[in-house]
């Protein structure tokens, strides 16, 4: 059984004007999406700006409420579950957004905002927090040390290993990569990107992986879903998509 299984997918907002902020059209951005995502696999989606890339990966992860379909987490359909009902399958669920800046609080030491997710979901306080902290700052290729410095003192590419990290912080089976590198240095990107695969062999965790950039795409992915229009027009091995004629 797939990790993930997403049926007939739909999302359309409301699109409002005015000052009575009436309602004045509907955007289709997501028409009928249909995957399945396996353990350890990483799909990758494509398509033009605009085509409902994000929307469905928001959906996935219900920060944005769909209009209508299936979204099953290990067999069980998530898509109408309330909030309650709805933290476990959270917790296993994780994203990872383009500015590695704009996620990060400017306050807060890079050790606290790791170890954020594990006080809000009481798993780990105190000395034990802080050794979890530091493993995760190694398995990103950060010192435990950095974890009293604050996101100014990294780099671009060290805020996005903390973002990282602290996606990685509550053992998640799914990790949504909405653009992870596009905002960094070229330089910097295959750094990044072999970082996640790196990661996802020791931890067999699934990536749904947004980008442009085809040729990162097909460097990380097994499969990928070509959209277009809010709708998936191919679905293939990176292979047979990207094969030479
Ligand atoms: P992509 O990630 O492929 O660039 P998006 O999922 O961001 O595409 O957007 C798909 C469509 O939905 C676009 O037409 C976009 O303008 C529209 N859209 C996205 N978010 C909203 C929103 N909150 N309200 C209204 N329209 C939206
Ligand atoms: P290339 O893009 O050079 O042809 P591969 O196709 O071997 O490289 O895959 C790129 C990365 O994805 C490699 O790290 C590889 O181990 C991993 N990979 C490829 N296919 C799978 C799969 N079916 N399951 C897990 N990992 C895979």
């Amino acid at each position: 059984r797939p990790l993930l299984e997403v049926s007939d997918l739909v999302k359309h907002y409301a699109v409002r004007g005015g000052i009575m902020r009436r309602q004045v059209g509907t955007v289709h951005a997501v028409d009928g999406v249909s995957f399945a995502l396996g353990t350890g696999e990483t799909l990758g989606l494509v398509g033009e700006s605009g085509c409902g890339k994000s929307t469905v990966a928001r959906t996935v992860l219900r920060l944005v409420e769909p209009t209508s379909g299936a979204i099953r987490l290990d067999g069980e359909d998530i898509a109408r579950l309330g909030k309650t009902a709805l933290r476990p399958y959270r917790r296993s669920m994780q994203i990872v957004f383009q500015d590695p800046f704009a996620s990060l609080n400017p306050r807060m030491t890079a050790g606290d905002i790791v170890g954020e997710p594990l006080s809000v979901h009481g798993l780990a306080t105190g000395a034990k927090k802080q050794e979890r902290v530091a493993e995760l700052f190694q398995q990103v290729g950060l010192r435990p040390d950095q974890m009293k410095n604050f996101p100014h003192q990294f780099s671009g590419g060290q805020r996005q290993r903390i973002c990282i990290a602290r996606a990685l912080s509550l053992g998640p089976r799914l990790i949504v990569c909405d653009e992870p590198v596009s905002a960094l240095d070229v330089s910097i990107q295959a750094q990044v990107i072999n970082l996640l695969i790196d990661l996802q062999r020791k931890q067999n965790f699934s990536y749904l992986f947004i980008a442009h950039d085809l040729a990162v795409v097909a460097h990380i992915s097994h499969r990928v879903a070509v959209m277009y229009l809010g709708r998936i027009v191919e679905i293939a091995d990176k292979h047979a998509l990207f094969a030479n004629p």
